[in-house]
């Protein structure tokens, strides 16, 4: 597949947008304009978090995935699961009558992410041994997260672990098992993830710390939902599948990951607010006591994905009930160490910071207008009101200089200049009067 290093899965139907403003304060990376009547998205500081298309009550931000019929462009389809799917489906008791179903409506072969999230807790365990390693060291399974340290957390890349997310590596297990039992080509098989959320589409197509993702495609959780509703009504029957552990069913929901990896000593924060807040801590040294740290952007974890189906509390409980009944074996038994060195775990690039474009490339230019910049900015009223089509004064001030709109689309230096232009013109009148 051809990598774009500018794709998202989160765009904008321009013709639903009404330009009301509402999706404008509620980005946490400042990443929307609104101009000329309608929304527009920065390609360089949208993390594709879905926060705009669940706030958006037009439903002008829409999420590119996927669709079924991509599967065929390949001899055998394999589906990977998000363990975050089970908990769609009310009352279920086995993942396997969700992998069945999958079977049932085309593909080839079924891999549960869950046993990534196995592979990837050994994984990181081993990685904690290690001596002198940044505290905390922070989960790299939720791209949102990880873009969002890119964006504003750039000091804290050093903190993110250098393992790779359970999706690449169930997807490396799976095409492998599948070519040896079916003597096939790897580019015969296409790896299709069932994803809870826009993220992890835009981290195939653009994967972080990698220099190709393991996947062919992601398909919307939503969009399958109604076609596997009929079909979740008998179990996967495969002498060799190898069913998850429940801890890697549990990275589903938010402190599932946490309490797989290091339950003594680590923290679990769902909800893209509550994770800048926590982030605020760690770049400020006031969590250094702290070993692990999940983060997930959506409440509740992947189960609040933005392109889920169900409820995410009813979802998390499903899955709270689901993993109560599997056996409790931990990943450090269910995956042998070999399996490490099988298939990469390892990030194979290291993770850069995406910091806002500079204001100019010549430098002399750039402090010239970073003192504009300024100026303006203490003319502005600081109420960060959103009504020029930027979500701060600050970020206003920024897309003046650089020349995007102009003083006069603040409502406030608008006022202030009709008022002088009116007091003006009263001056006249008088002064021709006398
Ligand atoms: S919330 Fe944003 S995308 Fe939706 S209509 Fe308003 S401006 Fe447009
Ligand atoms: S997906 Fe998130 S980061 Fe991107 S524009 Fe929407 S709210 Fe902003």
């Amino acid at each position: 597949m051809q990598e774009d290093r500018r794709y998202h899965s989160v765009r904008l139907d321009k013709d639903r947008c009404k330009g009301c403003t509402n999706c404008l304060t509620h980005c946490p990376t400042a990443a929307i304009r609104v101009r000329g009547g309608r929304a527009h998205i920065l390609d360089n500081l949208c993390i594709d978090c879905g926060e705009c298309i669940r706030i958006c009550e037009y439903h002008a931000k829409v999420a590119f995935t996927d669709v079924m019929a991509n599967i065929k462009a390949y001899k055998y389809a394999i589906a990977l699961p998000a363990p975050s799917l089970y908990g769609q489906f009310r009352g279920l008791t086995r993942p396997e009558f969700v992998l069945e179903a999958l079977k049932r409506v085309g593909f080839d072969d079924v891999f549960e992410v869950a046993r990534g999230a196995d592979i990837v807790t050994r994984a990181i365990r081993e990685r904690l041994r290690e001596p002198d390693l940044p505290k905390p060291l922070i989960s790299s399974a939720c791209p949102t997260v990880v873009r969002l340290i890119q964006v504003r957390f750039p000091e804290l890349i050093n903190h993110i672990v250098d393992i790779r997310q359970p999706m690449e590596v169930a997807a490396s297990v799976a095409r492998a098992e599948f070519c040896k039992k079916h003597r096939c080509d790897p580019s015969d098989v296409g790896c299709f993830f069932i994803t809870p959320c826009p993220a992890k589409m835009t981290a195939i197509r653009t994967p972080i710390g990698q220099k190709k993702s393991e996947l062919d495609g992601a398909i919307s959780m939503m969009e399958l939902y109604g076609q596997l509703l009929p079909h979740i009504n008998e179990m996967l029957d495969d002498p060799d599948f190898v069913p998850a552990t429940g801890y890697g069913v549990a990275w589903a929901t938010s402190n599932g990951e946490a309490n797989a990896v290091y339950p003594d000593n680590s923290l679990a924060v769902d909800g893209i607010s509550n994770v800048i807040r926590v982030l605020e801590e760690v770049e400020n040294d006031k969590l250094s006591d702290l070993v692990y740290l999940e983060g997930n952007a959506c409440m509740g974890g992947c189960v609040g994905g933005p392109l889920t189906f169900e409820n995410s509390y009813v979802a998390k409980n499903s899955i709270r009930k689901m993993v109560g009944h599997m056996p409790p074996v931990h990943p450090d038994s269910a995956v042998p160490i070999s399996t490490l060195n099988k298939y990469p775990t390892k990030n194979d690039l290291p993770i850069e910071p995406n910091t806002a474009e500079k204001l100019d490339d010549n430098m002399v230019d750039a402090m010239r207008k970073m003192k504009r910049m300024n100026e303006i900015i203490k003319r502005l009223p600081g109420y960060d009101c959103g009504s020029c089509g930027s979500p701060t004064c600050a970020t206003f001030a920024e897309d003046i200089v650089r020349g995007y709109c102009t003083e006069m689309d603040c409502v406030h230096l608008l006022r202030e200049k009709l008022k002088v232009m009116a007091e003006d013109m009263v001056e006249l009148a008088q002064s021709r009067r006398e």
